[in-house]
């Protein structure tokens, strides 16, 4: 019997037989799942909050590739304070071409080990689950992504372009000693590739233990603040005059209230949309696929906006956060000072925001400043030959389920490597509960059956993203 039959045959008597339950992903060789686990177990022992910084990490990481046959020249360490390197891997292809990046991030965030119910820097196997600081953000990653470069090494793959994979350090703390941002600055030849996968971040979205979807980010929502602040005379308390910098304040963060930016949708908002529409049915499904055509009126985005989720995806936002006013109980305020959040559509038009926001406030008085200040991260119009490999091996994975670009409305590292101009696409193989994802939180883990997933996954797309 040719084997398609008999696979055929045999489904056929499966579906038969059990109730609709999904087929069982393909998994690697129990070896390579006990290397994937193995060097996740290492690097979760390792503390690399930004205290502790992430060059011991980095160096295990690199002995590990060196004995695989790695040569010396292709493990490398780069980073701004000895305490902080980041670590580099290329796997050498047959062309000159640009090569392919792989990015994740070795750094966790801090763990109060009386907060957690087991010790958070010790992998704990427990009821089917991985335990532990950076099982899901992103020591899943690190471990996959480090044990993938080895299992391709050992078997003689050579890709078509070099693969450079990147560790890196301080994702989750910012600012200058950021490894992406350093390498920016100062390595930027660390980084001679077309574009990265970055493993960080967005999987496949699992909503009530069904997997609904793997998402591609090709995009985030920009960080930005903004002070907005009145200055008044002030005076005694017994005799208010008109001139109040708390009233004039209170008054343009009324108006920043109930403004709502202009609707921007770009290639992944589109798709969470469209995605959002087929998901939840009737009014809503309408509202959206309305919203989509271009035949939606101002009624009906206001409709769509009470809903924050979607909101955030429509558009740019802008939250009072923070205020600050007065000196005195018995004096008038001289001064009062708002703090604005703003989340800015990929696109939004970043150098003129703060006249957009003097413009909403509509009080020549209150002045704008920039607190912090937004990097400019364009969309990375998603690369055909990327969602094409992870369209094949999602299929062969986990037939029918849906692969699309996303929009992401927090901050990866992503952000920073568009704004220094390269590509970034950041998806994985891993499945998080949308109901309960304990990144940064406690008792952070990750299903163990997903992460020999995610394993699998993230080596049938290195190769076929690699042919
Ligand atoms: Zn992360």
């Amino acid at each position: 019997m040719p084997v398609r039959t008999a696979v055929a045959t045999l489904l056929l008597a499966l579906v038969a037989s059990a109730p609709r339950a999904a087929p069982a992903a393909p998994l690697s060789p129990p070896a390579e799942q006990a290397l994937a686990r193995e060097i996740l177990a290492e690097l979760i022992a390792m503390p690399t909050t930004a205290r502790t910084g992430t060059t011991a990490a980095a160096e295990v990481l690199a002995a590990r590739f060196r004995a695989a046959g790695f040569a010396d020249g292709d493990v490398v360490l780069a980073g701004p304070t000895p305490g902080k390197q980041n670590l580099f891997v290329r796997l050498r292809g047959t062309t000159r071409q640009p090569a392919v990046g792989y990015l994740t991030h070795l750094d966790v965030v801090e763990a109060l080990p009386e907060a957690w119910s087991v010790e958070p820097f010790t992998l704990t196997e427990r009821d089917g689950w991985f335990y532990g600081r950076g099982t899901l953000d992103t020591k899943n990653s690190s471990a996959v992504l480090a044990a993938t470069l080895i299992r391709l090494k050992r078997e003689g793959f050579v890709p078509r372009t070099d693969i450079v994979a990147a560790f890196t350090a301080d994702e989750e703390n910012g600012g200058p000693e950021n490894g992406v941002f350093w390498l920016l600055e100062h390595r930027r030849d660390l980084l001679d590739v077309a574009y990265v996968v970055n493993l960080d971040g967005s999987g496949i979205l699992r909503e009530r233990g069904e997997k609904t979807r793997l998402g591609i980010a090709v995009a985030e929502k920009i960080y930005a603040t903004y002070a907005l602040t009145v200055t008044s005379p002030g005076g005694h308390s017994s005799r208010p005059g008109a001139d109040n910098a708390i009233y004039r304040l209170a008054a343009a963060l009324g108006r920043l209230e109930r403004h709502a930016f202009p609707v921007r949708l770009n290639e992944g908002s589109r798709a969470m949309l469209a995605e959002a529409a087929r998901r939840e049915g009737g009014a809503l499904a309408d509202d959206l696929r309305a919203l989509l055509d271009g035949r939606a009126d101002e009624a009906l985005v206001a409709r769509l906006s009470q809903n924050p989720y979607l909101n955030a995806v429509m558009r740019t936002t802008c939250v009072a956060t923070m205020l600050q006013a007065g000196h005195a109980e018995n004096a008038l305020p001289m001064r009062a000072k708002a703090t604005v959040q703003c989340r800015l559509a990929p696109d939004e038009d970043v150098a003129g925001m703060p006249a957009a926001l003097a413009a909403v406030a509509a009080d020549p008085r209150v002045e704008v400043s920039v607190a912090f200040a937004p990097l400019e991260a364009p969309i990375s119009p998603l690369d055909p030959q990327v969602l094409e490999a992870a369209e094949a091996v999602a299929a062969q994975m986990w037939p029918g389920l849906p692969v699309m670009a996303t929009m992401n409305t927090a901050n990866t590292d992503s952000s920073l490597l568009r704004w220094g101009g390269i590509p970034a696409y950041d998806f994985n193989g891993f499945a998080v509960d949308v109901e309960d994802n304990r990144a940064h939180g406690r008792d952070e883990r990750i299903e163990v059956a997903s992460f020999y997933e995610g394993l699998e996954f993230q080596y049938r797309f290195m190769r076929a993203l690699s042919q």
